[in-house]
């Protein structure tokens, strides 16, 4: 018999039927909060992972390709970045990203469990990269939803980093059209909503088309872009909704002149990825024609 060095595996479900195994080298921490089961674990290809409810949210290797595509395509299209909202972003690196532009003034970050953010503090300090202890960043703990009824300020930017709205997750009362009108009402003239929105894999984009299909109702542009992140093992998809930008025809030289202002470097994206995120596959764009249903 074969002998293996690992005793222990994280195994994430790609499909009923299909099971994407992890080695564990190092398993940081394991625990449930009131909202969400916790695992910090450490894997031989990915380094350290964040798993919320057997989910990966993001991995060490490649967190940056989900949260630079998350930022900076919205960040690029807006004009006004002094006030940007972050629901959810429980590891601070959403809200690294967001302050690595010298206009921002503040971000704001509302995530309803601090234990998330506190072990993201002790395990994960990459992933933040000093981001909580930035004089812009106002972190808030509580629910996104509470706070998006009684906050009256304005954003250039919304951005939705929050769990998937899977029936039994503290982010699902977050997809519904009240909470997508008052997100509306959040955002200067030309902001943008931009969100983390599911899976674009071939075998289960039905949620993200159904996100697509419920803000068309709300916004004239809702642009739907995606890229392969490995950790996750799949296509991710995102959303981006305003009544001024189609972030789909953004002007280049814009993005790149964006980007040049950055703190520090991109690992991936500029306006060349920029053209190969929002440039969908046939099978996608007609899924995202498709009528269907929605998030009344
Ligand atoms: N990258 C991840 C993904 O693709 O699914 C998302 C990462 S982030 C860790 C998700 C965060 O959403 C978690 O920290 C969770 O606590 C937060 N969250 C879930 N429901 C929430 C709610 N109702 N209000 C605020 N934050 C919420």
């Amino acid at each position: 018999m074969p002998k293996t060095e690992h005793s222990q595996w994280y195994v994430e479900e790609f499909a009923p039927t299909e099971f994407h195994h992890h080695a564990i080298d190092e398993m940081y921490y394991t625990g449930r909060t009131p909202f969400q089961s916790v695992a910090v674990l450490r894997t031989p290809v990915f380094g350290k992972m964040l798993v919320l409810d057997g989910d990966t949210q993001s991995s060490q290797a490649d967190e940056r390709i989900y949260h630079e595509t998350l930022v900076h395509p919205a960040l690029a299209a807006i004009t006004d970045r002094r006030e940007i909202l972050i629901l959810g972003g429980g590891e601070g690196a959403t809200l690294r990203e967001v302050l690595r532009h010298p206009g921002v003034a503040r971000c704001t970050m509302v995530d309803i469990d601090g234990e998330v953010v506190e072990l993201s503090k002790r395990y994960l300090a990459e992933w933040s990269a000093g981001a909580f202890d930035d004089a812009r960043a106002n972190v808030i703990i509580g629910d996104a939803l509470a706070y998006l009824k009684d906050d009256r300020g304005t954003y250039g930017a919304v951005i939705s980093d929050l769990t998937e709205p899977l029936a039994d997750s503290p982010s699902f009362p977050l997809f519904n059209g009240d909470v997508f009108r008052d997100i509306k009402a959040r955002l200067v003239p030309d902001g943008v909503y931009v969100l983390q929105a599911s899976t674009a894999g071939f075998h289960n984009m039905a949620l993200h088309a159904k996100m697509a299909r419920s803000l068309r109702a709300h916004f004239r542009h809702v642009a739907s872009f995606y890229t392969h992140v490995p950790a996750f093992d799949n296509d991710w998809a995102f959303l981006a909704c305003s009544d001024s930008h189609d972030l789909a025809t953004l002007d280049p030289a814009r993005i790149d002149g964006y980007v040049s202002q950055l703190h520090g470097e991109n690992y991936f994206y500029d306006a060349q990825t920029h053209r190969r995120l929002f440039s969908l596959p046939l099978y996608l764009r007609r899924e995202l024609a498709r009528e269907g249903d929605v998030f009344a």
